[in-house]
């Protein structure tokens, strides 16, 4: 079901009115972790105003450390909504086990299963029986086609909305946290008809590489960007050598407009 031979026309995943997907280049943005009401609206707004369509920020996150912090639950999931309401932004947020699904899927518009969770199998069947749009992003050390299997799981279950995020690959560089895999993008694209999308910041891991990786991402064709930003990155409880600025998120946006104008 995921793949083009079946399915040749390239899905567009309509989330409330943002299409994602088709050539359309849409960005997801916000800090890693919500921590705090003033953290979060103070990013949401910046999103908005920089001309982003989504913000994202998870309330449930999975932490290599289990002493680190963890999110903030449902109240993390309260307070993006209340982002959403006083922006009109969409919201992604990440989902982590079954438990939460309802939870989760109550408050937010689209749904990100995160690397760890890429072959949850029990997981992927439960988001298959839902009306929601289902980001899945790529695996540690998962191959494409592992990948696109995961979808699999989804669709076959009856969701027809997954979205695809290439964030990076265990490779044995160590410069950067991941090895972004540009490749995935157009070999997706010919295999799948799903949109796929670009994470820079998990892809890099630091700050200084994500506008350079942004727009490689635009310029393989991706059909989108999720980027980690914070009003004070060094003060972030979680992804603060890979989070932009409010002021760095804003330059990126100007670009990525001119060169997505250019397209
Ligand atoms: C995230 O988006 O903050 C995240 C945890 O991503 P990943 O699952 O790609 O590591
Ligand atoms: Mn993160």
């Amino acid at each position: 079901l995921a793949s083009r031979d079946f399915h040749p026309d390239s899905t567009i995943v309509d989330v409330d009115g943002v299409q994602i997907g088709g050539g359309n280049v849409v960005v997801m943005a916000g800090p890693c972790s919500v921590e705090n009401r003033d953290q979060l609206l103070e990013s949401a707004f910046a999103v908005k105003e920089a001309g982003a369509q989504i913000l994202r920020g998870g309330a449930f996150k999975p932490r290599t450390s289990p002493y680190a912090f963890n999110g903030l639950g449902e109240e993390g999931l309260k307070l993006l909504a209340e982002a959403r309401e006083l922006t009109g932004l969409k919201i992604v947020t990440e989902l982590m086990d079954l438990e939460n699904l309802d939870l989760v899927a109550k408050y937010t518009d689209i749904i990100q299963i995160g690397a760890r969770n890429m072959q949850n199998f029990p997981l992927l069947r439960e988001l298959g029986k839902i009306n929601k749009p289902v980001m899945l992003k790529r695996g540690l050390s998962a191959t494409i086609e592992e990948w696109l299997m995961a979808a699999e799981y989804v669709l076959s279950g009856g969701n027809k909305d997954v979205i695809l995020c290439e964030r990076g690959i265990r490779t044995f560089e160590t410069a950067t946290r991941n090895t972004l895999d540009l490749n995935a993008v157009p070999v997706v694209r010919r295999l799948s008809h799903l949109p796929v999308i670009v994470d820079p910041s998990h892809g890099t891991g630091v700050a200084a590489y994500v506008p350079a990786m942004s727009k490689a991402g635009i310029a393989v064709g991706s059909d989108g960007l999720m980027i980690e930003m914070h009003p004070n990155p060094a003060k972030a409880l979680s992804d603060g050598a890979q989070s932009l600025t409010i002021p760095q998120f804003h330059a990126l946006m100007q670009e990525i407009k001119a060169l997505t104008a250019a397209l």
